[in-house]
């Protein structure tokens, strides 16, 4: 049966201060009761320090990206195996922000998924269309030729390990959200296409995160959707108590 998740991407912020602070702050919350896998994803620097904090935590680790080659002339890059060896246990592949700003094509991003399953990471993939294509009525063709082009290169045993994480480009830190019902769309019909490509078993198996402007006030109506199995959380996981709440919608 699928997991739910709450997972907080805190992207560039947090120094190693204030990212020791906020876990602490996370420590104080009471998520052992929750019904719901807990994961953060601080920066690359911040990572080891976390993973040593959270040792006696229900709380697990995540990297925001790694680099698709083993080890190497790759300057500024880190390895799949050096995120391991502190502690990550996700990695999140395919974030917008990576697309758009990195120009981290599907092509790219499929080798990402190579090298991350090799080092048994387990991967949130994320997709999502831009407000042009939404507009346009073109947002599943997008999702779908992201899962086409990025992930399904795997196999059905491979897709134990990933978790679609569906992000509206236009909705990602804008405070705008797509409303539960947008949301359960289009999970749905992300859950067809995986039935199409491998079968039903892997469609009902695999968990599908919402993300974009999730807050306190709103995660629960979206979470509440049949195929919406939690959420990925950007500004609202920077501060405890509004992730804690967040993850109390389970
Ligand atoms: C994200 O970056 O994955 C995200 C969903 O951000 P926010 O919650 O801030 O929109």
């Amino acid at each position: 049966m699928r997991k739910n998740i709450v997972a907080g991407n805190w992207k560039m912020n947090c120094n190693l201060d204030e990212s020791q602070h906020l876990i602490n702050a996370l420590k104080l919350e009471d998520f052992e009761q929750i019904k719901a896998e807990i994961i953060i994803a601080p920066p690359f620097t911040n990572l080891y320090p976390a993973h040593q904090s959270l040792q006696d935590s229900k709380i697990k680790l995540s990297a925001q990206n790694l680099n698709e080659n083993e080890n190497g002339a790759f300057t500024g890059e880190i390895s799949p195996e050096m995120l391991k060896s502190v502690g990550a246990e996700y990695v999140i592949l395919g974030h917008s922000e990576r697309r758009a700003i990195y120009n981290e094509t599907d092509e790219l991003l499929a080798k990402k998924v190579t090298t991350a399953l090799k080092h048994d990471f387990k991967i949130m993939f994320c997709i999502g269309e831009e407000l042009d294509k939404r507009q346009a009525g073109k947002h599943f063709e997008v999702v779908e030729n992201q899962l086409k082009n990025g992930l399904f290169h795997i196999s059905e045993s491979e897709m134990k390990n990933i978790v679609i994480a569906y992000e509206p480009v236009w909705a990602i830190g804008t405070g705008e959200t797509a409303s539960p019902e947008q949301a359960q769309e289009i999970h749905a019909h992300i859950r067809k296409v995986l039935a199409k490509k491998y079968n039903e078993n892997v469609a009902e198996g695999t968990s599908i995160l919402y993300g974009g402007s999730v807050k306190p006030n709103n995660a629960k109506e979206i979470f509440a959707k049949k195929d919406v199995d939690g959420g990925l959380i950007g500004g609202a996981s920077l501060d405890a108590k509004s992730f804690k709440a967040i993850a109390d919608s389970f």
